[in-house]
């Protein structure tokens, strides 16, 4: 891995776009899948019957994948420079965006595995350096952050640290032993919100789960010295709330019914990316939710952001597929 690869561009955010296969159940309604990936780059709406002249049928992101995919090449092409940058000191965030049911948590999980074992691949050929690293998880669900790694259910507070900026506070943070104590604590964190899914209904449809692995390393033998360089970043996994909560904004009748509550930090968030998308000078709204207050110091300026919008194929979905592609192209 070479840290100082050119090839990404330090503010762009990076976006692809992930294409599902139709599941059991969609196969067995005679759902058919609308869309395909025509190259790396294009994916198209191809279900001439449904033609719609006023919506566009092709769409451009840095990459895209098929249904035939599989998660190593989404990792590889689209998730592991950006990662791996927490290696040179970098932060950095990668998002899994999509309707319930389209493939984050698929996806994210995969992405996770794979940097986990590059990371500590790396470590293993570089004796020259130190590494620490260390492990947190939280869950923001209607505006109240829980850690994933502690049950006691307590809401954390948010406090304003002058130097290292947005900090939980008492959020629980473990020094890894090596790689298989992280896939304990990973396997403790998906116990945790699958307690609470069926508590609360749907619950990770409509909560946010980061998990934030940071890795300090120094030359060998100068941890703690005085005037040592180290060098300490983060890189955060985000599998997001449902994107079907932020359209339900737009149908207050439902959203009264259903008593379900506005995720602030999903629509946040796509402001956020939009306007870091658009370039430095505009004032970007990370104070506006919990989710881009925590990923403040992550998102923008010299961190690296990559977005892995998930997407189902059947025809049944094309409205949130839609509205998949749509935040994906405004967050280009
Ligand atoms: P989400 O987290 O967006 O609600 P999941 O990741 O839980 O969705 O995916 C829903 C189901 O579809 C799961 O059973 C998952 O294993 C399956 N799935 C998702 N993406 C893929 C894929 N690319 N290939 C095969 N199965 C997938
Ligand atoms: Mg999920």
């Amino acid at each position: 891995w070479d840290g100082q690869d050119s090839s990404i561009q330090e503010e762009k955010i990076f976006v692809a776009v992930r294409l599902r296969p139709l599941n059991e159940r969609e196969i067995s309604k005679n759902d058919v899948s609308d869309w395909e990936c025509i190259n790396s780059t294009t994916v198209i709406f191809k279900n001439s019957l449904q033609e719609r002249s006023l919506l566009p049928t092709a769409y451009t992101f840095d990459r895209v994948f098929g249904h035939d995919s599989p998660t190593r090449q989404v990792y590889e092409e689209a998730a592991k420079k950006i990662a791996l940058s927490v290696l040179s000191g970098m932060n950095s965030t990668i998002f899994a965006y999509g309707q319930t049911s389209s493939g984050k948590t698929f996806t994210m999980s995969g992405i996770t595995e794979c940097t986990v074992t590059d990371i500590y691949d790396y470590i293993k050929k570089h004796r020259e350096r130190d590494f620490v690293l260390k492990f947190s998880a939280m869950e923001i669900y209607n505006e109240a952050v829980k850690d994933l790694l502690c049950s006691d259910g307590t809401p954390l507070r948010l406090l304003d640290d002058p130097e290292r900026g947005t900090v939980v506070d008492k959020l629980t943070e473990v020094t890894l032993r090596d790689e298989n104590h992280l896939y304990e604590l990973l396997s403790i964190c998906e116990a945790q919100r699958q307690i609470g899914e069926t508590t609360l209904n749907e619950l990770s449809s409509r909560s946010h789960q980061i998990l934030k692995l940071t890795v300090e390393s120094e030359a060998r033998g100068y941890f703690g010295a005085e005037n040592s360089s180290t060098l300490t970043a983060s890189v955060n996994f985000v599998d997001l709330a449902g994107s079907e909560r932020a359209s339900q904004t737009h149908s207050a009748g439902t959203r009264l019914k259903e008593g379900c509550h506005i995720n602030r930090s999903l629509l946040t968030l796509g402001t956020v990316i939009r306007k870091l998308s658009k370039g430095r000078n505009a004032h970007i709204p990370y104070r506006d939710s919990k989710l881009t207050r925590i990923l403040q110091n992550s998102l923008g300026g010299n961190a690296r952001t990559a977005i892995i919008c998930t997407m189902s194929p059947a025809h049944t979905h094309v409205e949130q597929s839609r509205n998949t592609l749509l935040f994906a192209s405004c967050a280009k």
